[in-house]
């Protein structure tokens, strides 16, 4: 009988691997005995969310009983004056996650093709394969370029955009890399692309990003009516765990995804707190400055180890710690610090470490001076 189930499984959902999330605390707990453990490898904000939206989640518990409204008016309208774009462009999701799996669903198909990076995020090619759709895969900017090494490489992504091609993925920035594309460059590739393939512009870190070059792509949904970007609460805004994202894009596009999605696919504290943190930009302001300023420190720490760091605008860096980096990995955990490695993006020399609090990271280089000094 084993293996018949998974055979009849639809086309896409047959060569389908899950997705592989960071090592959570209770587990480490439960199978090293170790206490006080220090989590760098999900990219959350460790300072969680604004006290605004601890208030309204706390006041929410009192409607529980209720559903959420299923068009999440407030926070679309909340939404629609901070990107200057109307409600009807707004899809909510359950993380940002929740869109991109939507946009594949509505938009791919056997035979239909999509574009991404090698190195880009995860939740792509899932995507992707799960709607039973075809790969293109583009090479990347090569590991020693001196900009964004592993990040995408625009001209090789365009490269594979051809007739088929519904939809591109760009991750900007990109996780698991740090990697990010000046505004301009993207643009000049939202311009090139014909008009039925749509870009699907993941901003997911784009609070974090401090180069002036750098563009928020919402301000471009006038103009190129195939652009859909993606954006969430669950990084800068330290949501992560109450699951609310969206996509800005054409209204059209937002009608076909409003047809797929779950009826109430964001929870009712969800859409509370979000538009409370929307209220509280000093907030986001202040972790993201700390972040930035912890994640100089982070890497400094890995480069006197001998790693080479990517240079990242997000909150974690990916390094390449010159050898199969699983010895490092278990070390780390026998100190009681999980980080994220990365064999799954075919980087198994690499490990990519969120930034924590202070504190965290302090816990993190002691730690990693400790297995070095031990080796
Ligand atoms: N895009 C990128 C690039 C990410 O790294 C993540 C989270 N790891 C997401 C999207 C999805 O995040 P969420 O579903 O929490 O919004």
């Amino acid at each position: 009988m084993g293996g018949r189930f998974s055979q009849l499984t639809a086309p896409g959902v047959q060569g389908l691997k899950p997705y592989q999330p960071g090592k959570p605390i209770a587990e480490l707990e439960r199978e090293y005995g170790v206490r006080d453990i220090v989590k760098l490898a999900s990219n959350e904000n460790p300072f969680g969310p604004s006290p605004c939206a601890q208030q309204r989640i706390v006041a929410g518990v009192a409607d529980l009983a209720r559903y959420p409204d299923a068009n999440g008016f407030e926070l679309k309208r909340a939404l629609a004056d901070r990107h200057g774009v109307a409600p009807e462009c707004i899809t909510l999701g359950n993380g940002s996650n929740d869109v991109l799996v939507l946009l594949a669903q509505a938009f791919l198909g056997p035979g239909i093709e999509a574009v991404y990076s090698r190195y880009a995020f995860a939740v792509y090619p899932i995507a992707v394969q799960a709607a039973g759709a075809v790969h293109r895969v583009a090479e990347a900017r090569p590991a020693d370029d001196e900009v964004a090494p592993y990040g995408h490489d625009l001209d090789a992504m365009g490269a594979l955009v051809g007739e088929k091609t519904r939809l591109v993925f760009i991750a900007n920035p990109n996780n698991p890399t740090g990697t990010w594309l000046p505004g301009e460059a993207v643009r000049e590739f939202i311009e090139a692309v014909p008009r039925d393939t749509l870009v699907v512009l993941d901003q997911a870190y784009l609070d974090y990003v401090r180069d002036p070059a750098y563009a928020n792509a919402a301000e471009w949904l006038e103009r190129y009516p195939n652009l859909v970007v993606t954006q969430t609460f669950s990084k800068a805004y330290g949501l992560a765990g109450l699951r609310v994202g969206y996509s800005l894009s054409h209204p059209e596009v937002a009608e076909v995804l409003n047809r797929l999605r779950q009826p109430f696919n964001v929870n009712s504290l969800a859409l509370e707190a979000a538009e409370a943190a929307l209220g509280d930009p000093g907030h986001v302001e202040h972790c993201v400055q700390v972040n930035n300023a912890e994640r100089a420190r982070v890497a400094a720490a890995c480069a006197r180890q001998g790693m080479s760091v990517v240079p990242s605008a997000c909150n974690f860096v990916l390094v390449d710690t010159g050898r199969d980096a699983a010895g490092l990995y278990e070390a780390l955990l026998q100190e009681g610090v999980i980080v994220r490695p990365v064999g799954n993006y075919g980087l198994p020399r690499h490990l990519r470490i969120s930034i924590g609090t202070p504190r965290e990271n302090d816990r993190f280089i002691v730690a990693l001076e400790t297995v070095a000094a031990g080796e």
